[in-house]
Order: structure tokens, then C-alpha cells, then sequence
């Protein structure tokens, strides 16, 4: 063994990372600037790319380097379950990772530091290979084409509002996730597998105490806040030209701290946020009588972004230079969007700026109106269109049913049944058709099972998150009314950022709050948000 077996490795990794970056700026591109008749030509593209993605992630020289490389170190070979199981249990215990890096090979590195980032590594390393190489071509070939299918009937079932239509395309889905686990050895596990895939170490049963406790603090406060008689004034933004917006849209993203210089953001149909390392791709979209919507999907896509600009670069391609999860993930978009923008001290420095640019449009806004539409709350059966009040009652209301499709509790023809009733129940809406219920998202006809929770858990981090940001600067917000937000985005970029996949989704946030992961930040801060308004 010698320490070229390492440098070997991150090349291999490094390759199949930056074929990943390619095919995610065609898809960017697809989505932004494609000409309308080039869709074809792109798909074969993405294909191509897809396929030779694949086949480097799975070179076989990656299970060889990782094998040499792990006996080196006394590491025995790798079980993936057990692997699984590790890093969770020891991870706990231990400031550094959770492999247990022996001096053995002087080669490799006498540094402790370097040999824990190195133990880091071929870890991951490790949990991506077994998951590439233990799912047959046939699978994943069978997966995509199903996927594409069902993404059409779904879009078409959910037009005619025609469940039964698409229920086929479900149950198949479910029998590959089921069959997905298996080949992984998480044959009596396969929701946790779903769960894990997306959020590293988070199981159903961490995520139902998790969510139970959020249900019973979160229901009562919806519903005083529906019998409240304040209301948001409706139809007060009217003719916000689209430059004006772009132009405030920049301003304020720039103040976050978006670095232009390796990013950039444009339009498209759906707001995303895309790319990694030097060159991260955001998009909005514009309506003139919704300027809010423009900004507050720029301000989230722009907390995604922060995080992806803040992963070390120097281990771009190495999963230390990647980002620790889904729910990671999306705790830095809401933070940025909600505890943030969200705010008077936000809105003390930006409000005199809004109507320098939009003056005649805001002349009859009041502040308090301003102030009440940013943080407006009405309950609506649509997921994508709820206030962040409501919206975790929409993750529960997928995760409970999820939970029991695997758990064989539900039958795929009963879910529009199960949907309504637990509708009325979490949200105190039943909806009349399934378009606006069980159709209403895409995500199922993918496949992506255990990928909701993430909403619900990177709330739940924000909420932590910001609770420990203002006990360590308890005048932070005093910054942002001077519209600087340096203090919080170095200290996500310490505690989170520079991070990337060293720990696992709970660890990182015990690291960086002092405490396991509770919903009690995002309740209090949900009261302490929205009380004062409405009750
Ligand atoms: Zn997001």
C-alpha cells in the first residue's frame, strides 16, 4: 500500500464528481435556455452523460483502492448495513470520524487531522460505491424507465384528477423501492433505507418521536391562529416591473452573501438551485403582481447556494466537499428565507429600499400591511403554496402515509381515502378532488419515497440552528438592520458549511446546537413568529 492508493482514489472520485457536474448543467440549461425544439438532442445528452456517470462511480479500481486501503488501516471489510449502523453508533462518542484510524501506514499521512479527513473519505466513499455497485443495470434501467412512464401518468391522472389511473404506476414503484432495499441488505428496513438515502443515520422511528411532538405543539397553534380575525390584505401588490424586481432581488441576495463571481441567477418555470464548488446555478421566477414570491424563492434558492459556496473547495469531488444530506440542505434555505427575511430586523433595513424602487406601487402599503403579507399564514390544500406555519402539517401528512404503504398498514388504492382523512385531521381541509390531494405532488411518480421528511427536518435544524446562532450573538439581528448578515454566514460556514459530509444529519446539529435534535426551537419560534400578529 502506498499513499499514491489514496491520491488514486480521490482522482476516481473527483472523475465521477465533476461527469455529475456536467450532466447538472445540461439539466440547468434544459430548464433554462433550451430552444423549444431541442429536447430530443438533450436526452440523449443527458443519457450518454448518465451512462458514463455511472460507470465511473462504479469502476471496479474504487471497490480495489477502497478494499487496499481499508485493510491498511485494519478496517474490515466492508458490510454496507454495518457500515451503516457505525456510523451512527460511533459517531456519538467520538470527536472525530467514526472509523478508528490506527497509525499502521506511515505512508498515508502521520498527521491525526489529515488521517481523519482521509477516514472520512474512503467512509463515504465506501457507502457510495456498495450503493452503485449492489444495484444490477437491469434494476436501475427498469427504475428510470418506470420512473419516466409514471411521470407521465401521473401528470396525466392528475389532470383528469383520475387516481386509478396512476395507482399502478405506485404499486410498482413500491415493490422497486422494497426490491432497492433488499439489494442493499436492508431488506426489513427498506423505508429507513428510503429515509437514509436521503438524510444520513435518520430512521421512521428517530423521525416519528420527531414528528409526533412537533403535531401536538404545531395543531393547537394553527388553529388559533385560524380563529383569529387578522388577515392579510389580498391584491395589495399590483405592477412590480420584472428589471425592478430583478434589480432588489440581487441586492438583497448579495447582502446575504451570494458571490456572484461563482454563481448567477436566471429564470425558470419552477425556482432551483443547482451546481456545486465554484459555479452554483440558481433561478427564480417573476410575477408582477407577486413580487414576494419572486423574493422569497430567490432568498431560499440563495440559502441553498450559500451552503453549496461554502463546502470547502479544496475537497471539491471528495464527499468532504459535499453537502451532509437533504434535510442539511434544506435547514439553510429556510433559515435564510424564514428566521431571516422573514424578520422586522430583515424587513427594517429593506423595507426603505423596497419603495425606493417600487414607490408608486407601495404608496398605499402600509408598513404593517407589508410587514403582514410577508408573514402571511392561511391554511391551503396545496403543499407548495402554504405559509411555513402549515407547511410541516403537509410533510407529516406524507410521512405518516408513507410510513405505513411500507409498513403494509395501507394498500396503494386506499391511500385517496387515508389522504382526505388525514387532511381534514392535520389541516382542517378536505380536498374535493385528488388533483389538489393525493396527485398534488410529482415526487411519488419517481419514485422518491423518504424524500418529504427532509422539508420537515431542515425546519426543525433552522429553528435549532437560529436558537444557537442568537444565544452565541444575542444582537445578530442587530446586523441584519444594518443589512449585514456576515456574523450568521460565518458561523454557518464553520459549524455547518465547511463541514461538508463529515457527520451525520443529527451528529452535525449536536455538534453545532449542544443538543439533540428537538421540534421545541421550531415551536417557540413559530409562537414567538406569528402570536404577536394574529393572536
Ligand atoms: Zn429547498
Amino acid at each position: 500500500m502506498s499513499a499514491d492508493s489514496y491520491e488514486r482514489l480521490v482522482a476516481k472520485l473527483k472523475r465521477a464528481h465533476y461527469l455529475s457536474t456536467v450532466a447538472g448543467l445540461l439539466g440547468w440549461d434544459e430548464q433554462v435556455n433550451l430552444p423549444p425544439d431541442s429536447a430530443d438532442q438533450r436526452a440523449e445528452q443527458l443519457a450518454l452523460l448518465a451512462e458514463l456517470q455511472h460507470a465511473a462511480a462504479a469502476d471496479p479500481e474504487i471497490g480495489t483502492l477502497l478494499t487496499e486501503l481499508e485493510s491498511g488501516l485494519g478496517i474490515s471489510p466492508a458490510d454496507p448495513l454495518e457500515n451503516a449502523k457505525d456510523r451512527g453508533r460511533s459517531s456519538q462518542a467520538t470527536p472525530t470520524p467514526s472509523l478508528t484510524v490506527e497509525p499502521v501506514c506511515h505512508l498515508i499521512s502521520d498527521k491525526p487531522a489529515v488521517q481523519a479527513d482521509r477516514a472520512v473519505v474512503m467512509r463515504e466513499a465506501r457507502r457510495d460505491y456498495d450503493r452503485v455497485v449492489k444495484l444490477p443495470a437491469e434494476f436501475v434501467a427498469e427504475k428510470a424507465r418506470l420512473s419516466s412512464a409514471a411521470y407521465h401518468a401521473w401528470a396525466a391522472a392528475k389532470g383528469k384528477s383520475d387516481f386509478v389511473a396512476f395507482a399502478p404506476f405506485l404499486e410498482k414503484h413500491l415493490a422497486l423501492a422494497k426490491q432497492e432495499a433488499a439489494y442493499l441488505g436492508w431488506a426489513d428496513r427498506a423505508y429507513d433505507y428510503a429515509i437514509d438515502k436521503h438524510d444520513p443515520g435518520m430512521t421512521a422511528a428517530k423521525l416519528t418521536g420527531l414528528f409526533t411532538e412537533l403535531k401536538t405543539g404545531l395543531v393547537p397553534l394553527v388553529r388559533r391562529i385560524a380563529e383569529s380575525p387578522v388577515r392579510a390584505k389580498n391584491g395589495i401588490f399590483k405592477g412590480f416591473p420584472v428589471e425592478a424586481q430583478r434589480a432588489f432581488l440581487r441586492d438583497v441576495t448579495e447582502r446575504l452573501g451570494f458571490n456572484y463571481r461563482r454563481g448567477r441567477i436566471d429564470v425558470s418555470l419552477h425556482p432551483f438551485c443547482e451546481g456545486s464548488g465554484a459555479d452554483i446555478r440558481m433561478t427564480t421566477r417573476f410575477d408582477a403582481d407577486n413580487p414576494l414570491d419572486s423574493l422569497f424563492s430567490s432568498i431560499h434558492e440563495t440559502g441553498h447556494g450559500l451552503y453549496e459556496q461554502g463546502l470547502p473547495l479544496a475537497a471539491q469531488g471528495t464527499p468532504l466537499g459535499q453537502n451532509a444530506g437533504m434535510g442539511v440542505h434544506e435547514s439553510q434555505s429556510r433559515l435564510w428565507e424564514n428566521q431571516v427575511s422573514r424578520s422586522r430586523a430583515f424587513w427594517k433595513f429593506f423595507e426603505p429600499r423596497f419603495r425606493e424602487r417600487f414607490p408608486a406601487q407601495l404608496a398605499a402599503v402600509s408598513s404593517d400591511d407589508l410587514y403582514l403579507a410577508v408573514n402571511e399564514v392561511a391554511p391551503t390544500l396545496i403543499r407548495v403554496d402554504s405559509d411555513e406555519v402549515h407547511y410541516n402539517l403537509h410533510i407529516l401528512l406524507r410521512f405518516e402515509l408513507e410510513r405505513r404503504l411500507f409498513a403494509g398498514e395501507l394498500e396503494v388504492r386506499d391511500l385517496p381515502a387515508a389522504w382526505n382523512a388525514l387532511s381534514q385531521e392535520l389541516l382542517g381541509l378536505t380536498p374535493p378532488a385528488d388533483s389538489q390531494g393525493v396527485l398534488q405532488d410529482v415526487h411519488w411518480s419517481g419514485g422518491a419515497f423518504g424524500y418529504f421528511p427532509s422539508y420537515c427536518l431542515g425546519n426543525m435544524i433552522a429553528a435549532q440552528l437560529w436558537a444557537t446562532a442568537l444565544k452565541t450573538y444575542p444582537d445578530i439581528e442587530d446586523d441584519f438592520a444594518r443589512g449585514d448578515f456576515s456574523r450568521l454566514l460565518g458561523w454557518l460556514r464553520t459549524g455547518i458549511h465547511r463541514q461538508g459530509r463529515r457527520y451525520e444529519t443529527l451528529e452535525l446539529v449536536r455538534r453545532v446546537t449542544g443538543e439533540e435534535l428537538t421540534p421545541k426551537y421550531l415551536l417557540r419560534y413559530l409562537e414567538e413568529r406569528y402570536a404577536p400578529l394574529y393572536l
